[in-house]
């Protein structure tokens, strides 16, 4: 069965072939029962501190934010509403009882399932809006259109797409031991999968197999498929594998790994228990906390759900 891991699972019709009638739109944030969602400085607003929630506010006190040219993005619709989402930077954001923008990394495990991934949505577009102001092609200024799915160039008409960007993550297997790196730029204790982008003109196998060489020297056969997860940091979508050690020896690269090992299945069960027990204990080895797919890798195939 299929597993859905944090920040997946977005529950929303996104309605995309309705996404370019502008009067559709407009009469979705004219409902009074649309809910909209402020950004600030790409953190969601957010409600309670216990167990937080997203802070959805009624949409028409923003409607002023807007027409000032704050970036709007339709997200999608429910059975009871359509939701949207405001680029709040720098705006006044009038304080509301246990109301305050959060960071959405420290946030997304607390929050249900559904909740994350709609703030996965929204927070990738807020961010490409904010970093693709300008046509790629001549360097216009662009303009936002088919509501936050598209900006376009009024000069030379070329339109420019929000994009996900592919990563291989994945952990190689040789028997009854599997390979974990420590990143150089996270001094402590805590292994994790390999991971890398895509290159263009690469096939998910054969980036699998060059990240693994690249990064430690081992070499990589079979690979299989086990499950994704969009990753708003800004935009990545993880995309998670297990693959087959053809060699032994580690020759890590020092300009992304402090070191790698091969850990055998026992204790990597221990490192995943750990991650899932609570925050790290420097003087102990672990794995990544269960909001990454690094964990769920690593727990599937030490508790032998999945294998290769
Ligand atoms: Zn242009």
């Amino acid at each position: 069965m299929e597993e859905i891991y944090c920040f997946a699972g977005n529950p929303l019709d996104r309605a995309s072939e309705r996404r370019r009638d502008t009067a559709w739109i407009r009469s979705l944030l004219d409902d009074p029962a649309a809910r909209i969602l402020p950004l600030s400085d790409l953190r969601p607003l957010t409600r309670g501190s216990v167990s937080p929630v997203l802070d959805w506010r009624p949409a028409a006190p923003w409607r002023d934010l807007i027409e000032r040219g704050a970036t709007l993005v339709f997200l999608g619709l429910d059975d009871e509403r359509p939701y949207f989402a405001v680029d709040a930077s720098g705006a006044d954001i009038a304080p509301a009882r246990d109301s305050e923008p959060l960071d959405a990394r420290t946030l997304a495990p607390l929050l249900p399932t559904g909740e994350a991934a709609i703030l996965a949505e929204a927070r990738s577009l807020i961010d490409w809006h904010a970093r693709h102001r300008f046509c790629a092609q001549c360097g216009s200024p662009t303009r936002v259109e088919s509501a936050g799915w598209v900006r376009r160039c009024p000069e030379c008409k070329a339109s420019h797409y929000p994009r996900s960007d592919p990563v291989t993550i994945m952990l190689t297997v040789r028997g009854e031991r599997g390979l974990l790196g420590r990143n150089k730029r996270r001094p402590g204790s805590r292994f994790s999968c390999l991971a890398g982008f895509m290159e263009p003109g690469e096939t998910l196998e054969e980036c699998v197999r060059r990240e693994v060489h690249e990064e430690a020297g081992v070499r990589v056969g079979r690979v299989r498929y086990l499950a994704c997860q969009p990753w708003p940091f800004p935009s990545s979508l993880m995309m998670g594998f297990l693959c087959e050690g053809l060699t032994e020896e580690i020759t890590v690269d020092p300009e992304e790994l402090a070191e790698a090992r091969w850990f055998e299945r026992e204790e990597i069960r221990a490192m995943v228990a750990r991650a899932a027990a609570g925050p790290d204990d420097p003087t102990q080895i672990s794995v990544p906390g269960p909001v990454a797919i690094a964990h769920q890798i690593c727990r599937r195939w030490s508790y032998g759900l999945d294998s290769l």
